[in-house]
């Protein structure tokens, strides 16, 4: 899908004429002239329709073609001023100096062709893993299925954090809210029904309709597809998908700058070198033109913007692999100083896997065994089994858990599982367990109201038809709300007044053994009531008992937990669940034998300072709402901390947005809070933040790397000929070998870097401070110091040569084998950027390293005993002995920035060892 698309031929669309004023028809007329269903369309029928009208999807916004890729390689100033250089040096009688310049340009061109040509192809792979979904009817029954398979006719499914698949008109509205902004500006969620508006209503008024690209922020609802893809309002306005994103990030960006600043300082440098030879030292014109083309090749680091893009793609890739997605590249850059990770507890630090484990009511503690989602299992209680059909408040509390409830259960291959909400699916197993037949129950009392579950109030009701015993809501949600709308308890005969103070013991009492505790009530409400309001549940309610639910911890957040705390990054968990039970399972996790807890009612209390002292020490959040989330991300911010924030729901957005790394969960989360998000999680899973920070610290580790390598190398290179010129003496090495030194390396070596590996200290130091300029006054310190080196072995090297009488040819192809042996050993040293790099992995290196070490040295060889490339270069076969003391020339230099390391690490250059809770500055 890189570089083009092809659309297949297709019948003509017949919606392409004027657009219906669907609005301003009844739901039932809008279906039969779409020749629809209100139950759906059946799988067949959507085939044949897909077939006609296309895929759902926007044209896709255009990609670069591949020629425009190939140009974009070329058109740069760097490559520019290597261009002129190469064309006047050809035309002063230089061709092979000509050659080889062109040959550089060529090879960095390929290279950034071929392998940005794959990063976006694997971006786009890595995008696609969270495209966006869509809950239709099919057949009768719901099905979720990709937004581009949506077709006019189908019925569509929408509830809160739903990105509208395509233009609908609505069928049903329950407190329905969808905020238009994308299509209208108006950031006011709109609220919808199913009325018809008149025919010239604007846009924003057809408050029947709810348009693709827009986004559900409360409520439920359904419509029937009226347009797809271009023919929806979205698409008339000419929206495209898949906008193409610079392959780039800030740092990437600051570094591209960077090579510009250079390019400009080696021209004005090249020019004054070039009046001084010509002007003061007398050389021809030629000779010192020639020279000075070599310094600027060599100095200008023009391979450093393709190499930084492919650092940085590689870690895209990486961290896809460990299921984590970046949406936004910058990302990548942030995640590696994210100083705090905020994790919602249930699905990311949990399996979300959750089984009914303890039953109150009637006055008595009853435990049920079976595990998973399977209906197997009795009833025990101290230890005696159970009868539920001759247990009448037991088996009301299995019919209610059942019938408050939008989760089914059903079995595939041996394994059961759950369709829905895994809690609710839990409660599916218990009724089955209670010898209930979910199917023939929930027919039999069928649901004529409800009052859907939401985050702020934990409660959800229904409203059944119990036949004699006329309409009969079942609420069910967290115990101190269900507490508060009851006034009975049920008993095996009936009812009693409620004792509050017991519940509320029985509730800590499951709590602290880590169970989430839900109580589920009744209430009968006068004959003939068809609808259920909020206040029919808020009061007189028959508390029918307690559900305690395990949800055990995942074993991979327990490990990851433990290397966040050595990183030096600290954990919150966040969650909508009870403070007993979050505290248990966080001491599970491995936060502390006694975490820090506060609750969202405590933090509703507290003022700003008190709120930011209470974000910054607490470890547990309980019985928060995703508002709290917003807040608390601000009050870290501003202690000065990177946060990284999961979230879900569509209220999660704001929070998701204000987070420096927003995560949203890509199994459960929705579509409105991966829009806002820069990370996706495809496995919902907290250790895959963790994975995607190490991946993040690995992508700066080596751009910093291919800095460091990179600018000294070029830098050596370079001044050992400006000196050789300012001093009169002889050049070390011709412009022409410097060329070919250059196009070596630059290519086989500096590449290498963007595959390191993460050095196995990474997650063992405090995040980075963000802000800081890349050029650190150690990495400036690093490239004088590796410069200098560089420039006394090419001088050194050449002295040795001449004093044991070698010719200047064979001095000079000394120096270049000595310039380039010192860049493989600078290579290998500059791998380990945190530590030493005499370690066995240190000297092995990684396959790509071990590839462009061999590749070099064979060029090298090629270069020093080829006689094609003695003619070409000047070069002369180096005798063993003297090929030995280049050698120990890389070694020497190795030596030196390896003790310089250790030095460097005594004097505390490096940034402090891990500890949690060091306060960080932002810039
Ligand atoms: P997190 O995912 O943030 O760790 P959570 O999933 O526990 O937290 P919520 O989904 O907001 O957070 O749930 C909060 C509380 O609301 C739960 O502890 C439970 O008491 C109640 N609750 C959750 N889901 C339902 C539901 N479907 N019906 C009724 N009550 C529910």
């Amino acid at each position: 899908m890189a570089t083009t698309t092809v659309t297949p031929a297709r019948p003509r669309r017949p919606a392409e004429r004027p657009a219906e004023a669907w609005h301003a028809l009844a739901p039932a007329e809008v279906v039969a002239r779409l020749g629809g269903e209100p139950t759906g369309l059946s799988a067949a029928e959507a085939v044949v329709r897909l077939d006609l009208h296309g895929p759902n999807r926007l044209p896709r916004a255009a990609r670069r073609s591949a020629l425009a890729r190939l140009a974009a390689q070329v058109h740069n100033l760097l490559i520019y001023v290597l261009l002129v250089s190469a064309a006047i040096s050809a035309s002063i009688g230089h061709p092979t100096d000509a050659l080889v310049i062109f040959g550089v340009v060529v090879a960095n061109a390929v290279i950034g062709f071929v392998q940005e040509g794959r990063a976006e192809r694997s971006l786009d792979a890595i995008r696609a893993m969270v495209d966006p979904t869509a809950s239709v009817l099919r057949d009768g029954h719901r099905v979720t299925l990709p937004a581009d398979g949506v077709v006019p006719g189908d019925v569509v499914l929408l509830e809160a954090g739903d990105r509208v698949p395509a233009d609908l008109r609505l069928t049903s509205a329950h407190a329905l809210r969808v905020d238009e902004a994308t299509l209208t500006g108006e950031s006011v969620p709109v609220d919808k029904d199913v009325a018809a508006v008149a025919a010239d209503a604007a846009l924003g008024d057809r408050t029947d309709m709810a348009f693709a690209g827009t986004f559900v922020t409360a409520g439920q609802g359904a419509g029937v597809v009226v347009a797809t893809a271009g023919e929806t309002e979205l698409g008339r306005v000419g929206a495209m998908i898949g906008a193409v994103e610079r392959l780039t990030s800030p740092l990437v960006r600051e570094m591209d700058r960077f090579a510009r600043q250079v390019t400009v300082v080696v021209l004005v440098a090249s020019v004054a070198v070039f009046a001084y030879a010509v002007g003061v030292a007398g050389h021809p014109v030629g000779d010192a033109f020639m020279a000075v083309v070599g310094i600027a090749v060599a100095a200008i680091p023009e391979g450093l913007p393709a190499v930084l893009t492919i650092t940085l793609a590689v870690g895209v890739r990486r961290m896809a692999r460990r299921n984590a997605i970046v949406r936004r590249l910058p990302a990548v850059e942030t995640l590696g100083a994210v100083s705090i990770i905020c994790s919602d507890k249930t699905g990311t630090l949990t399996r979300n896997e959750m089984t009914v484990r303890a039953l109150v009511t009637g006055g008595r503690e009853i435990t049920v065994e079976g595990a998973g989602y399977a209906p197997s299992g009795g009833f025990l209680e101290g230890g005696v089994a159970v009868d539920p059909a001759a247990d009448r408040p037991l088996e009301e509390l299995a019919l209610a858990g059942l019938l408050c409830n939008d989760a089914d259960i059903r079995e595939t291959g041996g394994a059961w599982i759950v369709d829905g909400d895994p809690m609710e699916g839990a409660l599916v197993t218990l009724a089955a367990k209670a010898g209930h037949d979910a199917r023939a129950a929930r027919e039999r009392f069928a649901r004529i109201g409800a009052i859907p579950f939401d985050s702020r109030h934990r409660t959800m009701a229904v409203l059944v038809d119990r036949g004699t015993d006329g309409p009969v809501a079942y609420l069910k949600g967290a115990p101190e709300a269900i507490l508060a709308a009851s006034a009975l308890e049920a008993t095996a005969d009936g009812a009693v007044p409620i004792d509050v103070g017991h519940w509320e013991r029985a509730v800590e009492r499951l709590a602290a053994e880590g169970l989430r505790v839900l109580a589920l009530a009744r209430r009968r409400l006068p004959a003939g009531t068809d609808a259920l309001a909020p206040h029919d549940v808020a009061a007189g309610c028959t508390l029918l008992g307690l559900v305690g639910l395990i949800d055990p911890p995942r074993a991979e957040a327990v490990a990851a937990i433990e290397e966040c705390a050595a990183a030096g990054i600290r954990i919150k968990m966040i969650t909508g669940d009870h403070a007993a039970t979050a505290r248990a399972i966080a001491r599970r996790l491995g936060l502390g034998d006694d975490p820090p807890t506060v609750t969202g009612r405590d933090l509703d209390g507290a003022d700003d300072a008190a709120f930011r002292r209470l974000a910054a020490e607490s470890t547990v959040f309980a019985r928060t709402s995703p508002e709290h989330k917003l807040r608390l991300v601000e009050a870290l911010q501003g202690t000065g901390a990177v946060v990284a924030m999961t979230g879900d729901g569509v209220n999660d957005a704001p929070a998701l947005k204000r987070a420096d790394v927003g995560v949203a969960m890509g199994l459960k989360g929705t579509e409105a809070a991966k829009e806002a998000s820069e990370m996706v999680l495809a496995d919902d899973n907290f250790a895959s933040i963790v994975a995607a920070v190490r991946e993040g610290r690995t992508v700066y580790d080596n751009l910093t790397k291919v800095i460091a390598w990179t600018l000294p190398t070029n830098g050596g290179e370079a001044a050992a000929v400006v000196l050789a010129i300012l001093f009169g003496a002889a050049l070390p090495v011709t412009p022409v070998q410097i060329l070919w030194i250059n196009m070596v390396t630059a290519v086989a070596l500096g590449l290498t870097l963007a595959f390191e590996p993460t050095e196995p200290g990474a997650m063992r130091r405090a995040a980075r401070t963000v802000g800081r300029g890349f050029l650190a006054a150690r990495l400036v310190w690093r490239i004088a110091l590796v410069t200098a080196l560089m420039v006394a072995g090419t001088f050194g090297i050449q002295a040795f040569a001449l004093a044991r009488g070698h010719g200047p040819e064979l001095a000079r192809t000394m120096a270049v084998n000595a310039i380039v042996t010192m860049e493989i050993f600078y290579l290998f040293s500059v791998r380990f950027a945190h530590g030493p790099s005499l370690t066995w992995r240190g000297v092995v290196g990684t396959p790509a390293v071990l590839l462009g070490v061999v590749g070099t040295v064979a060029a090298q060889l090629a270069f020093t005993y080829a006689p094609p490339f003695n003619a070409a270069f000047g070069s002369r076969p180096v005798p063993l002995a003297d090929g030995l003391v280049v050698v120990a020339v890389g070694v020497a230099l190795f030596a030196a920035v390896e003790v310089e390391k250790r030095l460097a690490a005594r004097l505390g250059h490096r940034g402090a060892p891990a500890r949690a809770g060091t306060p960080r500055r932002r810039g």
